[in-house]
C-alpha cells in the first residue's frame, strides 16, 4: 500500500536523511534516490545517497551520480534511513549497516514479494516503477518538478517498463510522463543515451551470449550463460550484461528466458524473464531470490555448472504447471 502521508511525517521529522538504494543498481532505484536527494535538499536537508556497487557508466549521467558513496565511506549519523526500490533488506547488500546509524526508517518500493522492512513503508506493486510513487509523493509534498529531478525520474520509469513496452506500462506511466514533458524534458537526448547506444564491451559480451544461447523444452525456453572469462576476453563489467537477457526472449517461440553469469565472489547470478501469461518470480523466490512477475533475479553460490541446471529445471517446471 502506498502510503505518502506516512512518508510525509517520517521526512518532517528528519533534518537528515541517508537513502539507500539496492545491488547491482538499475535505473529506477538510482534515478528515485536522486531525484528524492534533490527534492530534500531543496527543503533543506542533509541528504546522502548510498550503494554497495558503483553506479554503472550508463546511468552515470543523472545529476547528483557522482555525489553517490559506498557504505564504508560514511562517517555521519542521520534521523531518517530511507531505501527506494530496494525489494528486501538483502537486497540492500552493505547499505544494511546503515541502518544502524539512522533514528528512524522508511521505505518506498514496487515489488510485490517485499516484506515490509521498515518503520514506514510505503510499497505498491501496482505501480510500474518506484520513480512513479517518487513523483507522486513530491508532488503531496508540494515540491516543485525541477528539469534535474525530472530526468532522474524518467529514467527510472523508462527503464524499469522496458521503455514503456512491458505489461507493468499503465495509464499512471503516461500521465506521470506528461507532467514530465511539461517541465523540459529532454526525451530525445535521453532516449537515445538510454536505449540507442551501447558500449563496443556491451556489444561484444552480446555476441557471446548470443554464440552460446541454447534452448530447452521444445524451444520454450531460450539459455544464455557468461563465464568470468567471457567479461575478461570481452573486456567488459557485469552491467554489461544487465539487459541482454532480453535477446532470449525475444526468440519466436520462447516464453522465458534467462542470463546466468558468473560473479567474482564464487556466486552466479540469475536473471529471468517470462512473456505473458507465464511468471518467473515464483521460480525466483523458491530459490531465494524475488522480483516482479516478468523479470526477476536470482544470486547462488556455486559454479555455472551446479547452479544453472537446478534454475532450468524449475523453469521447465513452472511452464508445465501454468500451461
Ligand atoms: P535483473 O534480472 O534485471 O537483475 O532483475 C530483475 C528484477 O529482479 C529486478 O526487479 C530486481 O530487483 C529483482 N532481482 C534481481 N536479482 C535479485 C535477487 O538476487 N534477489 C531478489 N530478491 N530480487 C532480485
Ligand atoms: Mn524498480
Amino acid at each position: 500500500m502506498r502510503d505518502p502521508e506516512g512518508i510525509i511525517s517520517a521526512l518532517r521529522q528528519a533534518d537528515s536523511v541517508c537513502i539507500c538504494t539496492h545491488v547491482n543498481p538499475d535505473g529506477d532505484t538510482i534515478g528515485s534516490a536522486l531525484a528524492m536527494r534533490l527534492a530534500l535538499l531543496g527543503l533543506g536537508k542533509r541528504v546522502n545517497v548510498f550503494c554497495q556497487d558503483k553506479v554503472p557508466d550508463h546511468l552515470a549521467f543523472m545529476p547528483g551520480a557522482e555525489k553517490i558513496r559506498f557504505p564504508e565511506e560514511n562517517t555521519e549519523s542521520y534521523d531518517l534511513f530511507l531505501s527506494v526500490d530496494v525489494s528486501d533488506l538483502r537486497r540492500l547488500g552493505t547499505c544494511a549497516s546503515l541502518m544502524a546509524a539512522c533514528t528512524r526508517s522508511a521505505q518506498m518500493d514496487h515489488h510485490g514479494t517485499n516484506p515490509g522492512f521498515t518503520d514506514v513503508n510505503s510499497v505498491d506493486e501496482n505501480a510500474a516503477a518506484t520513480s512513479i510513487m517518487i513523483l507522486e509523493q513530491l508532488k503531496v509534498m508540494g515540491v516543485s518538478i525541477s528539469p534535474e529531478i525530472a530526468i532522474c525520474l524518467y529514467t527510472g520509469i523508462s527503464t524499469d517498463t522496458g521503455n514503456f513496452s512491458f505489461d507493468c506500462t499503465d495509464a499512471e506511466t503516461f500521465r506521470a510522463m506528461g507532467e514530465l514533458m511539461e517541465v523540459g524534458l529532454p526525451l530525445a537526448d535521453l532516449s537515445m543515451r538510454l536505449f540507442r547506444e551501447r558500449d563496443k564491451a556491451q556489444l561484444r559480451l552480446l555476441g557471446r551470449a548470443i554464440e552460446n544461447m541454447s534452448f530447452e523444452h521444445d524451444g520454450r525456453i531460450s539459455v544464455m550463460s557468461l563465464t568470468l572469462k567471457d567479461f575478461l576476453d570481452c573486456k567488459a563489467l557485469s552491467e554489461h550484461a544487465d539487459t541482454l537477457v532480453n535477446f532470449g526472449l525475444e526468440t519466436i517461440g520462447t516464453q522465458m528466458a534467462v542470463l546466468a553469469r558468473e560473479d567474482s565472489d564464487g556466486r552466479v547470478k540469475f536473471s529471468l524473464r517470462a512473456r505473458a501469461p507465464f511468471t518467473v518470480n515464483d521460480i525466483a523466490e523458491s530459490l531465494g531470490g524475488g522480483g516482479h512477475a516478468r523479470a526477476a533475479g536470482i544470486s547462488m553460490k556455486g559454479t555455472l555448472r551446479d547452479t544453472l541446471p537446478i534454475v532450468v529445471q524449475a523453469m521447465k517446471e513452472r511452464i508445465e504447471k501454468q500451461k
